[in-house]
C-alpha cells in the first residue's frame, strides 16, 4: 500500500518537471522596460479582480515580474489602472 503511494506521487513529479520550462514572453520579447503609462499590456497581467498574477501562472521571470508588479503598482497610484476591478 505505502509503495503504490509512492510511487505515484514520483510519477506525478515527473509530469510536473517535464511541463515546467522558462518561458517568460518578455524576455523572449528582450523587453527591457515597462512603460507604467501602457495599461493594455498591463491588464495582461492582472486577473480579472485587478490582481497581479503570480509568477508560477504566467511563467514570467523573477526580473520581469518585478518589472511588471512596480509598473502596476505605479500605474495604480497615477489613476492609469484601478486597484480593484468590478
Ligand atoms: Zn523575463
Amino acid at each position: 500500500m505505502q509503495n503504490r503511494k509512492v510511487k505515484f506521487k514520483s510519477m506525478a513529479r515527473q509530469e510536473q518537471d517535464k511541463k515546467k520550462r522558462k518561458n517568460c514572453s518578455l524576455c523572449a520579447d528582450k523587453v527591457t522596460s515597462i512603460d507604467y503609462k501602457d495599461a493594455a499590456k498591463l491588464k495582461r497581467y492582472l486577473t480579472e479582480a485587478g490582481k497581479i498574477i503570480p509568477r508560477r501562472i504566467t511563467g514570467n521571470c523573477a526580473e520581469h515580474q518585478r518589472m511588471i508588479a512596480k509598473a502596476i503598482k505605479r500605474a495604480r497610484e497615477a489613476a492609469i489602472i484601478d486597484y480593484v476591478f468590478d
